[in-house]
């Protein structure tokens, strides 16, 4: 395994600590990430500060970096891809497929552009609407897709014009610090700073007085410490948090049809997804035919080490997530829930759960009403649809839902009651570049992706000239 090393204006930093990272495939430590001391945390948010006074000054430049950056992530993804899979625990085609869509993320983002809007041109003045960068963003990604998930902030935060310093999860470290090598020779100095260590790294650099905004990306309850350290200093703030969504499955539907999709839309990640479906409502007619399918699918699916040929569904990425998943499952069982496949780990060293099924369960059980970000999925009886949208409603969390029909214009009128950011019909987990993603209540507070989500690592100016 090659040499992880931070980022602080453009050259390698070493530090005296490091931490070990854990291969959840094995449950070992199987190499060791640097741990990022104060100092040299100001020395990153200082080299970024002073990068700041170049790099937005020339948009031609950064759109040209940004495809940079964009080849030499695809030239690399051959070095990044088993990391990835080894640090995180997903299949390494998923792991490849995550680095060409971080890839394809800078591609399309260098080419959005951020709009002027002339309000008034006449005798009297000049009204116009224009964006500036905002200075320095401190980004923190969480450890289920580190790679693509940074690239959403990454792209559209350098083409505004901003310079960063970018925090991955301290479990899965190593393929944003190799990132962060492979861009030393693409980006100029400080504007993009990779540095690594535990939670109390994160909670330095969102207290820290160089940054104007914080880009955070992960729990819910992390992204309310965020926003309480972002008040003082007035810091703009992006939060992409948890979610608990829905998937309403409508009368009409053939379960054999939509088993497929509903279940992967669930087990993708190993169910380690913000927006993956994590509770389904089904109607009493087609109840044990749509848990019959999604368990079939459940017992057959090859769950193994990313690293071997032919695994669907890698482990769970750490031991706290993989407790949790146990413990809500166990939870569930206790309180009378029919487990239909899976319900316990693989066994072994790793970190592996089986694709779990979970019927007979309702509104109430934790595993219904808290994200097990995990594979287990809970399927909800409802009687009729107005109670399966209040159910899908009565929830903190607001990230994304999906309607399952053949009617897509009933199912789409449907959708549009669910309260949250994104609302899918018949499908789930579409996510694009040109599309805005964000979370409505506890998921989150703005947006990422697209015009939208490009705008919110800027701040509006109003230029307002008088001509007589
Ligand atoms: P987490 O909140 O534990 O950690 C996320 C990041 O925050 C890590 O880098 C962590 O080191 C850092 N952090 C921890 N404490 C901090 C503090 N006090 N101040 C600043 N930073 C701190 O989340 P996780 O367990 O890594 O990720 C899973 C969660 O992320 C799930 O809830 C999932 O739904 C959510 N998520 C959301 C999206 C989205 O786009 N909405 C995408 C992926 C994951």
């Amino acid at each position: 395994m090659s040499d992880f090393s931070m980022t602080i204006a453009g050259k390698s930093t070493d530090t005296g600590a490091s931490f070990g990272v854990i291969n959840p495939a094995t449950g070992g430590v199987f190499a060791q990430a640097p741990e990022c001391t104060r100092e040299q945390l100001d020395a990153a948010m200082q080299s970024a500060a002073e990068a700041f006074t170049t790099w937005r000054k020339d948009d031609a430049r950064r759109r040209q970096a940004l495809q940079d950056c964009a080849a030499a992530i695809t030239n690399q993804v051959g070095e990044l891809a088993p990391i990835l899979t080894q640090e995180q625990g997903k299949p390494l085609a998923k792991a490849m497929e995550e680095i060409m869509g971080a890839a394809f993320w800078f591609q399309f983002t260098s080419t959005l552009e951020i709009p002027v809007e002339v309000l008034q041109d006449d005798a009297t003045s000049r009204i116009e609407v224009r964006r500036r960068p905002l200075g320095v963003v401190a980004a923190i990604t969480p450890w289920n897709f580190p790679l693509i998930l940074a690239s959403w902030k990454i792209a559209p935060a350098l083409l505004a014009g901003n310079t960063m310093v970018l925090k991955p999860s301290p479990f899965t470290p190593l393929s944003t610090l190799k990132l962060g090598q492979i861009l030393r020779d693409v980006l100029p100095p400080g504007v993009l700073n990779v540095v690594s260590g535990g939670d109390a790294l994160g909670a330095w650099m969102t207290s820290h007085p160089v940054p104007r905004k914080i880009s955070f990306t992960g729990s819910v309850a992390t992204g309310k410490k965020v926003a309480a350290a972002a008040a003082p200093d007035l810091k703009r703030l992006t939060l992409e948090l948890g979610g608990n969504d829905p998937a309403i499955i409508l009368p009409d539907v053939d379960p054999k049809a939509v088993a497929q999709k509903v279940f992967w839309g669930a087990f993708e990640n190993c169910g380690q997804i913000c927006s993956a479906i994590k509770r389904v409502y089904v109607p009493e007619k087609l109840y044990q035919p749509v848990v019959d399918e999604l368990a079939a699918l459940a017992r057959e699916v090859k769950v193994g080490n990313g690293m071997e040929d032919g695994t669907q569904i890698g482990p769970l990425n750490n031991k706290p997530q993989f407790e949790r998943v146990k413990e809500l499952v166990a939870d569930a069982k206790k309180a009378g829930a029919r487990v239909v496949a899976g319900g316990e780990p693989v066994g072994g060293d790793g970190y592996f759960f089986k694709p779990t099924i979970v019927a007979d369960i309702a509104d109430g059980a934790r595993l219904v009403d808290e994200e097990q970000f995990g594979p287990a999925l809970p399927i909800v009886r409802y009687k009729d649809v107005d109670e399966a949208i209040e159910k899908a409603n009565a929830t903190h969390f607001g990230l994304s839902g999906s309607v399952w029909s053949n009617d897509t214009a009933r199912a789409t009128e449907i959708a549009k009651q669910l309260d949250c950011g994104t609302a899918w019909v018949n499908q789930h987990l579409a996510i694009l570049p040109q599309t805005p993603f964000g979370g409505a209540k506890w998921s989150g507070i703005g947006v990422e992706n697209g015009t939208w989500g490009l705008l919110g690592f800027t701040e509006i100016q109003t230029v307002n000239v008088a001509k007589s």
